[in-house]
């Protein structure tokens, strides 16, 4: 019942107001630091795709709100990719996010990855990841929605290698090759983004074939996760199982997209604090009581006993 009207609120509006606006005192922010035009409609343009999918997220009939987040990872994912990365020639993948560090730039990858994967985590967990990101906006077309497998544990280890290999060639070409001018010319930064997207793009999809999985490479290649799930086990947004609605029927677990246990966590009466959770809200939209919602709270995290491994 109600299942099939739009539920459009006072609350609704006003929290994807909320978020608008967040990015709005962003851009002003960095406007009025820089004097450059680009962060008033950048940050104007990703705050507002983001506030209308949030909002088209819980306003839509409940079998179509899927669409609201998928809308804001198509239009905040290919501007990225397209119009920051290839037509500002700004690489915001992980290397460039690296050389961007050592040379000792605020701006394009350095403050992309501060804001979006390492300081925005705290507020909005790993949001990034289902509503932004634009490897998994391409992954997420994929047939493989739930996964078929249970998770592999020990395969989440590539993500750290992925890591710290990038890590490593950044460093050698900076401090062993003394190319300290790589990015002086756009072209090698576009080169760079361009094969990287490729390669991401290539494994994605090949893994997610052979694990029968959209999110493989989230779960055991992407070296992102490696930064955020620092920040994001403290993230004020978490999902939440009210059991005095919960039925037990599994759905929200069956369908999970990155294989969360959240029905021990609703036991163990805790939020679902996994840093694997991509706050993506399938389980919100697929439960039949409405008992699952995201919350904002502090918790009290101790790391060995809070989580629950998934
Ligand atoms: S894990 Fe990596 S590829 Fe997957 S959504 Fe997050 S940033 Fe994108
Ligand atoms: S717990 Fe819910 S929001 Fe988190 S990843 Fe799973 S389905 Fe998505
Ligand atoms: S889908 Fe809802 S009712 Fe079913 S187990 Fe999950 S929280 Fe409980």
């Amino acid at each position: 019942m109600g299942q099939d009207k739009w539920n459009i609120s006072f609350k609704t509006i006003m929290s994807s107001l909320l978020f608008a606006f967040v990015f709005y005192a962003i851009a002003l922010w960095r406007y009025l630091v820089t004097g450059y035009i680009f962060y008033l409609y950048n940050f104007g343009y990703i705050g507002t795709a983001l506030a209308c999918g949030l909002f088209l997220n819980t306003a839509l009939p409940k079998k179509h709100r899927s669409w609201g987040r998928r809308i804001a990872q198509l239009l905040v994912g290919s501007y990225l990719l397209i119009y920051v990365g290839f037509i500002l020639g700004e690489n915001l993948q992980l290397e460039g996010f690296f050389i961007y560090l050592l040379m000792g730039v605020f701006q394009g990858a350095t403050l992309h990855y501060f804001i979006a994967k390492i300081i925005g985590p705290l507020l909005f967990n790993r949001g990034w990841c289902s509503w932004a990101c634009w490897t998994a906006m391409v992954l997420d077309l994929l047939p493989w929605k739930v996964p078929r497998y249970k998770r592999v544990r020990s395969l989440g280890l590539m993500r750290y290698v992925h890591f710290f290999v990038s890590l490593a060639a950044v460093l050698y070409i900076w401090f062993i090759l003394g190319n300290r001018t790589i990015y002086a010319d756009k072209t090698t930064e576009i080169y760079w983004l361009a094969v990287g997207s490729i390669l991401y793009f290539v494994v994605g999809i090949g893994v997610g074939y052979i694990f029968k999985d959209n999110r493989a490479f989230c779960k055991y290649i992407c070296p992102v996760p490696v930064l955020q799930k620092i920040t994001s086990r403290y993230a004020i947004m978490k999902v939440e199982i009210n059991k005095d609605k919960c039925i037990d029927c599994g759905l929200c677990e069956k369908n999970c997209p990155m294989n969360i246990k959240l029905l021990a966590y609703k036991n163990a009466n805790k939020r679902i604090c996994s840093t694997e959770c991509i706050l993506c809200a399938t389980c919100i939209d697929i439960c039949p009581k409405a008992a699952v919602s995201i919350t904002n709270k502090i918790d009290v995290i101790h790391f060995k006993s809070a989580c629950i491994r998934n």
